[in-house]
């Protein structure tokens, strides 16, 4: 087991993490918190999260060598995790699988979730579906209208997706959102969030779910190549597919973690790579 493994008692890792909700929540955390550490030490929720993530997700994704791609840049050999592979093509069902799992668990039979681009909606109606759960989604209602094939993909899995009006019409109005149903139907019901943000234990357990990830790519790498990267790089949205690939990276000495997030018009962090127009090979996309 790893020293960072486990938070504090309050959630804590080092300056961060805690738990800053309304009173009327700290009872649905505290069962969570409780069955979370339960469950995650439990052979038989394990075997079924395995199980699920085997026959339904798709999961172990392979890594490639993406060889004409290195040539291009003439540097770093780069090998490429494909998450795209998942059902739903992202790495979000990972933790919609796992909070779901949870959720049936615990005996409740409804899920809710914020999205903003809309694909944590689907993995988390999918699971929904997957489970006979009903499921509602809170979406900005600006985002409703630029996701829309994801909004149409909610639906047809059965969620209900509930436009927010509110403040920038984008994805912290629907996290409010969220929150206040949650607050309100908190006896029957299941926040699934997708990043790891939010009050403890839910970015312990988004980070969990998502680890898969970086377990396998170190099992990958030993058989693909006999040794471990130089580096992982990951993009950042909310966090939880870079968490999911380092945190098994952690004791590496030897790896480099970088995380690139999106930063509008000038890069937050820069990759470093040379600034090479994109090569004119449809058929090498990502
Ligand atoms: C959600 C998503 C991301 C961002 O991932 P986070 O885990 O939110 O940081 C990147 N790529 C795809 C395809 C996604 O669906």
């Amino acid at each position: 087991m790893q020293m960072y493994d486990l938070p504090d008692e309050r959630g804590h890792f080092g300056p961060y993490g805690g738990v800053f909700v309304a009173e009327t929540l700290m009872h649905a955390l505290d069962e969570l918190n409780e069955c979370y550490l339960r469950y995650r030490a439990d052979p038989e929720f394990v075997a079924e999260l395995r199980h699920e993530l085997k026959h339904y997700v798709g999961r172990p994704s392979p890594i490639y060598h993406a060889r004409r791609w290195s040539d291009h840049f003439g540097g770093a050999q780069v090998y490429l995790k494909r998450e795209d592979l998942n059902h739903t093509g992202a790495h979000k069902i990972n933790n919609t699988m796992g909070q779901a799992l949870l959720a049936k668990r615990i005996g409740k039979p409804r899920v809710i979730a914020e999205t903003g681009a809309g694909q944590h909606g689907v993995a988390t109606a999918t699971v929904a579906a997957r489970f006979g759960m009903k499921c509602t989604v809170y979406m900005g209602s600006a985002d409703v209208k630029r996701q829309s094939p994801n909004v149409y993909r909610m639906k047809l899995l059965g969620a209900e997706v509930i436009p927010v009006e509110s403040g920038s019409k984008t994805l912290k109005d629907a996290l409010n959102e969220a929150m206040r149903d949650w607050v309100t139907n908190v006896g029957d019901t299941f926040y699934i969030i997708g990043s790891v943000a939010g009050p403890h234990p839910y970015p312990m357990m988004v980070r969990d779910f998502n680890a898969v990830v970086g377990h396998e790519c170190k099992d990958q790498m030993r058989e693909l190549v006999g040794r471990q990267p130089d580096a992982c790089i990951a993009c950042v949205g909310g966090g939880s597919n870079a968490m999911g690939l380092f945190h098994p990276y952690i004791d590496e000495a030897g790896v480099r973690l970088i995380g690139v997030e999106a930063g509008g018009a000038r890069p937050i962090i820069s990759m470093g790579l040379p600034r090479a127009q994109p090569a004119a090979r449809p058929s090498q996309a990502p």
